[in-house]
């Protein structure tokens, strides 16, 4: 369906997850055994809560962590020679990875997959394998980051969103943390690949945010992260509408009872056409919980 080249960046662990990561990939790259033990010594340092190991949700290994954890994970890739993207997929896109092996190997081939929705939590939690972390919203997991990354001076290129967002994302941003470095902002409605590509790389950041939405962002970070010279890219959905101040998050007790997605559908109606999917994945949850059967196709 989508002619994405997608190499593997991270090296999954005795895994639950009945993903199965593409060595393949990583034998025809060097440094696979530095990346190898890389991954062990954070994993071994986040094993307290971490677990080792990813848990599936059907087809899609979600990392067991909390938002922190993974912001400090990222935050360690920057000061190490490895290179990853992190997508965040919340059960729509689970449900189109179903019949899409490409988008599911995307996802699943990501250094880092964080459960965005509360639909990924509840479903790890039927399925028997809860996360510990709960859900990790992409938009806190990059809140994490930036913070981390204002202390220490790291670099940041924001793409995305309507012309005039990512700037004005970038300009908030800097006022919200000033140690933070805004090398440069694009929109996310361009046509050539390679032009956006080479003016990422002039710019010379540390990390990219990819807010294309789904699933196009995460077939243009698997896409083009060879090409691309930053340490970590990171698909964020709407996150720079909200870092703009065009789109607000629902309020926190919304967030904390998981019904930040109620708000959305509220604030955007129209995205009710791309919920109706939600019953069924539930369903399917259902389906594998009672007879353990795979649905997704291989
Ligand atoms: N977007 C974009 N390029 C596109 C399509 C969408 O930059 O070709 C942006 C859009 O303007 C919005 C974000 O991607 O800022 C999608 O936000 P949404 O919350 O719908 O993300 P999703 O839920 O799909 O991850």
């Amino acid at each position: 369906m989508y002619s994405v080249q997608c190499t593997v960046y991270s090296v999954q662990i005795s895994r639950r997850t009945e993903a199965k990561p593409r060595r393949a990939g990583l034998a025809r790259r060097g440094g696979a055994t530095k990346r190898a033990s890389f991954r062990h010594q954070l994993e071994a340092r986040l094993g307290e809560v971490r677990d080792d190991m990813r848990i599936d949700v059907l087809g899609v290994g979600f990392d067991n962590i909390s938002t922190e954890q993974a912001a400090q994970f990222a935050f360690d890739i920057l000061r190490s020679d490895e290179k990853i993207y992190v997508v965040t997929p919340n059960p729509e896109i689970v449900w189109m990875a179903r019949r899409d092996k490409t988008l599911r190997d995307i996802l699943n081939n990501a250094g880092l997959v964080l459960p965005d929705g509360i639909g990924i939590a509840l479903g790890a939690r039927m399925l028997g394998t809860p996360l510990r972390g709960g859900r990790v919203p992409g938009i806190d997991f990059a809140v994490s980051l930036l913070e981390k990354m204002a202390v220490s001076g790291r670099s940041l290129f924001l793409l995305g969103a309507k012309p005039g967002t990512a700037e004005l994302a970038g300009q908030k941003l800097k006022d919200k943390y000033p140690g933070l470095v805004i090398v440069g902002a694009a929109d996310g409605y361009f046509t050539d690949d390679s032009a956006v590509v080479s003016e990422i790389n002039g710019a010379q950041p540390d990390v990219l945010f990819a807010c294309l939405g789904s699933p196009k962002q995460e077939l243009w970070m698997a896409g083009n992260i060879d090409r691309l010279n930053v340490k970590l890219c990171a698909g964020l959905g709407g996150s720079l509408d909200v870092f703009a101040g065009n789109a607000k998050r629902a309020p926190v007790f919304m967030q904390k009872l998981g019904f930040e997605w109620l708000y959305r559908l509220f604030c955007e109606p129209r995205r009710i056409k791309r919920m109706i999917k939600l019953p069924l994945f539930v369903m399917v949850l259902v389906w594998k919980r009672m007879f353990g059967v795979n649905t997704w196709e291989n």
